[in-house]
């Protein structure tokens, strides 16, 4: 509009016959639109190597999202939260961090190895932390107006998470993909991959308690497509109050 005069500036768009809060500035106007819709947060799940990280990273990409990772919050919080330092230490003894104070991740994935009690005690300790710190974090971001907010975990069902969310989409793959993914991801043995697939739930229940499959059998584009449909679906589901119960469901 630079080098315009007043008169040939085409008329400013105004908000359809606003209440008196609504500001009659356009561009607070839009603000004001935007900021009152209302926040969806999905979860993201599925087992080891079916795609989950792939699947946050596209929606990642997009704007309106904030994205939440329970392993990299899990393992933040026991480096830095003292209390649960001080929790593991007790349960677990001093080796859980090494002399610099940094977590020894080797020693306590030694303790629980094949002891589901001691898993259990393990859970118990970072789970609640977890959760609070999620509820937290979930409660910052409808504050900053964040349209579409993603949690992903490897243990979505098995935690009170899913109460807070109102979708959770599950990643599902082949088993036997999966095992390849993770070969070629981590460097680890066949035995180690089926062992840690052996704690997570069955994809048929995975499949079962979903509201939404992603299928990543395929290539990768094949799932882009999925994700950027289901980041739309539920966009458009959150402007319409019957849409806002579709993608609840
Ligand atoms: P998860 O987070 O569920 O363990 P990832 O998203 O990390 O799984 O995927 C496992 C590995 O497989 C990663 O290296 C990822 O880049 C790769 N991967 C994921 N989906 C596909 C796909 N459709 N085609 C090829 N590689 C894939």
């Amino acid at each position: 509009l630079i080098g315009t005069s007043a008169s040939e500036r085409p008329a400013a768009p105004v908000c359809w016959a606003p209440p008196p809060s609504v500001p009659q500035h356009p561009f607070l106007c839009l603000l004001f639109f935007a900021s009152s819709l209302p926040m969806i947060s999905l979860g993201i799940t599925g087992g080891i190597g079916s795609g989950k990280s792939a699947a946050v990273a596209r929606l990642a990409a997009k704007p309106g999202v904030r994205t939440l990772l329970a392993d990299g919050l899990a393992k933040r919080l026991m480096q830095e939260d003292a209390a649960l330092r001080a929790d593991l230490i007790a349960a677990f003894g001093p080796q859980t961090y090494d002399a610099a104070g940094r977590l020894n991740r080797a020693w306590l994935a030694h303790q629980v190895f094949g002891d589901d009690t001691r898993l259990a005690q393990l859970n118990a300790l970072v789970h609640p932390r977890v959760r609070a710190a999620f509820l937290d974090a979930r409660a910052e971001a409808e504050a900053d107006g964040v349209r579409l907010y993603v949690y992903e975990a490897a243990l979505l069902f098995e935690t009170d998470a899913g109460q807070h969310l109102d979708a959770v989409a599950v990643v599902d793959a082949p088993a036997e993909t999966r095992i390849a993914r993770v070969l070629a991801r981590d460097g680890v043995t066949r035995a180690q991959v089926e062992a840690r697939m052996q704690h997570q739930l069955a994809p048929e229940t995975l499949r079962a308690r979903a509201d939404y499959v992603l299928h990543n059998g395929g290539t990768l584009d094949a799932l882009h497509a999925q994700v950027d449909a289901l980041y739309a679906r539920l966009l458009d589901a959150a402007t319409t109050e019957e849409g806002r119960e579709d993608a609840a469901v």
